[in-house]
């Protein structure tokens, strides 16, 4: 296969740049923007109110990655919020003939979504020109030749078509990062690196260096020689950049399209890299018939959503990937990605890349994983490697032990909430988390900790292998006790390891806690809430909250309420989502799902569901209050309503409540 790809001729782009087009400046005043699209070009002003902190959503909302060609070039820009106003609308873009939009800070935040550059690309932006520009986006943009800049100076000379040295888009990049540029993309940098034409910086960093686990899987993969397939270099250090050899590779039916485009263009009909090792999910749309609106069925959208699911399908096919996919008897998926991968195929000391921000559950069990876009993907199917530039880590230390009815998820929703944590301090780290708390619980109860390592801002999430992670691994898998204890030799912290920070928190000080509507770092304890909250929806699921231990919890809340006589109340809409078949057999098998029903609760198949808009259990009106234990309550993420987050004790108590309250163990549920 990589034969192939050295047939491809791949060569520097011009020392210069030029475009011809105009500027848009994206801006807080909505009737700015519709002069600008009406025809009117504004002169760059550092008055002009900039919108600061545009999500990868809002340059593509969920909806509009339906699409994964070039139509997305009708969308960018269309879920831009300005002044409580969307006022850029489809093909407003394109038809504007703007080369070149500008906003203020962060510019991409939020998802791995390449879907949003390409949009920009495919709509005709080739320069995106911000204050600041999120890491991750900045590397999309350059991995499919869009080009990013801080510089507000080159907004004038882009206007008047000037040539532009392309020095003034790589001055402050890494040396791979410069390639990629020069290179015109991901892709044909691969195959430059394939052929020699350009080198990754040798690894300097002294063997004998303590290291963080993370560190530590991050050495042992390091790949030295791409050409020869030799990894492994003796120690790492935050900052060092290359590439890593992954054990896994995944994508979900969001993006396995659009990669496979671009497969197509790069590699033809090459097969890829060691398929064995390459998974594809249908999972996060497997629901979407059941409540997608009438009004996107008529746009179109269902027909797109169901060509995604074709086209993933047909290339799993085509190129001998294995697809866990549609239920064949009835409507669901085999299983959420995140929840597979923990309970089917992630091993300690493996590195696993996936298409999903939620990558990092499999932390849980030792393996450094972590979430890349489209182009990252495609590129790893070529070369089996991903690019990395090592991040720092901070260490979570949780003393003490949770009182009884206290869950991992309100640790995390504690740690959400904490001081660092809401000032950027993990954002694009690995969180660390040990201490006697986590050693204490399950390896599910781990995994919540490690999955919302990406509500954090953390590039991922990591607990050391222990003897309960042996034992979990050996009877979940049918593997001899020795093989697993053997994979995670050498996998812990060096005691004298540097982290950028250490945050403490004392497990037995913490009490049932909520996340309010509108972010999961709007962490308050459930008895502080100071207001009666009456309950239109629950919703319990997600790749957070669908596994064993979860629906062990919510069996015990719905058994003691059964037997207490009571049920989720007239008026209120409760549903039970299971993460994958697996799943759904055990809980089968005691019972749980014949429960949940007595209990007042819909139990819907696995998949991804209400937490991604797309299955029962999403808001139809603003009005509408949800609880739910899924990761995270963005605005409009799952309806247009307001979502509490909180554990799976307090979701089902709340349940059976009517409106939100605390659960206590053995009361029958009461609130
Ligand atoms: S369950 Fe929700 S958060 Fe998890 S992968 Fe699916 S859509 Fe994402």
């Amino acid at each position: 296969m990589l034969e192939r790809l050295l047939e491809r001729d791949v060569r520097k782009r011009p020392p210069t740049v030029r475009f011809v087009g105009r500027v848009l400046f994206l801006t807080e005043d909505p009737e700015l923007i519709r002069r600008q699209l009406a025809g009117e070009d504004l002169a760059w002003d550092p008055s002009i109110p900039l919108r600061d902190d545009i999500s990868t959503d809002e340059i593509t909302p969920g909806w509009v990655c339906y699409h994964f060609d070039e139509k997305l070039g009708e969308y960018p820009y269309v879920g831009l919020l300005c002044g409580g106003e969307h006022p850029i609308g489809r093909n407003d873009i394109r038809n504007g003939g703007f080369v070149c939009s500008v906003s203020g800070k962060r510019r991409g935040k939020g998802s791995s979504r390449e879907a949003a550059p390409f949009a920009e690309r495919a709509a005709g932006i080739r320069v995106a020109i911000a204050e600041n520009i999120e890491r991750i986006y900045g590397e999309n943009c350059a991995n499919i030749d869009v080009l990013a800049s801080t510089d507000f100076s080159l907004i004038d000379r882009i206007r008047r078509g000037e040539e532009l040295p392309l020095e003034a888009f790589t001055a402050d990049a890494g040396s791979i990062q410069r390639d990629i540029i020069e290179y015109g993309g991901l892709l044909d940098y691969a195959v430059a690196r394939l052929k020699g034409l350009v080198t990754v910086p040798d690894i300097v960093t002294p063997e004998g260096r303590p290291q963080t686990i993370a560190e530590k899987i991050v050495a042992r993969h390091w790949v030295t020689d791409v050409a020869k397939d030799a990894v492994g270099v003796p120690a790492v250090k935050p900052g060092d950049t290359g590439f890593l050899r992954t054990d896994l590779r995944f994508s979900h039916e969001y993006v396995t399209p659009m990669a496979s485009t671009f497969w197509e263009s790069f590699a033809g009909d090459a097969g890829l890299n060691d398929p064995g090792s390459i998974l594809f999910f249908r999972d996060h749309l497997a629901f979407l018939d059941d409540v997608i609106s009438e009004e996107r069925v008529a746009a179109g959208l269902l027909d797109a959503a169901h060509a995604l699911h074709d086209r993933q399908r047909a290339f799993a096919a085509a190129k001998g990937v294995r697809l866990h996919g549609e239920l064949p008897d009835r409507t669901g998926s085999e299983g959420i990605c995140h929840v597979m991968l923990q309970d089917r195929y992630a091993l300690p000391g493996q590195v696993i890349v996936g298409s999903d921000s939620h990558t990092p559950h499999s932390g849980a069990l030792g393996c450094f994983a972590f979430g890349v876009g489209t182009s990252a993907i495609v590129n790893a199917w070529a070369t089996r490697d991903v690019r990395v530039s090592v991040p720092e880590s901070i260490l979570i230390r949780v003393e003490g032990e949770l009182p009884a009815g206290v869950t991992a998820k309100d640790l995390m929703l504690e740690i959400l909430r904490h001081r660092a944590v809401k000032g950027g301090g993990a954002i694009g780290r690995t969180i660390e988390y040990a201490g006697p708390a986590v050693e204490a619980m399950s390896i599910d109860e781990r995994v919540t900790l490690t999955n919302m390592a990406a509500e954090v801002g953390g590039f991922t999430g990591i607990i050391a292998p222990d003897e309960r992670t042996v034992s979990w691994i050996a009877a979940r898998r049918g593997l001899p006790e020795e093989d697993v204890r053997k994979r995670c030799e050498g996998l812990f912290s060096d005691p004298d390891a540097t982290y950028a920070a250490t945050i403490e928190i004392d497990a037995s000080a913490l009490e049932p806690m909520l996340a309010t509507p509108g972010d999961p770092g709007n962490g308050v304890p459930v008895s502080e809430l100071g207001r009666d909250v009456a309950l239109d929806l629950v919703f319990v699921g997600s790749c957070t909250g669908a596994k064993r231990d979860d629906f062990d919890m919510y069996a015990a809340v719905a058994r003691e309420a059964v037997e207490a006589g009571r049920r989720v109340p007239d008026g209120v809409r409760a549903y039970a989502q299971f993460g994958s078949v697996d799943v759904e057999r055990y809980c089968v098998e005691r019972g749980y799902d014949a429960l949940l029903r007595q209990a007042g609760f819909e139990v819907l198949a696995p998949g991804c569901g209400a937490c991604i808009n797309a299955g029962p259990g999403v808001s139809t009106s603003p009005e509408q209050v949800t609880i739910s234990s899924i990761n995270r309550n963005f605005p409009g993420r799952s309806g247009p309503g307001k979502v509490y987050l909180a554990s799976p004790y307090t979701c089902m108590a709340s349940a059976i409540a009517g409106r939100i309250v605390p659960y206590r163990p053995g009361d029958g549920a009461a609130g």
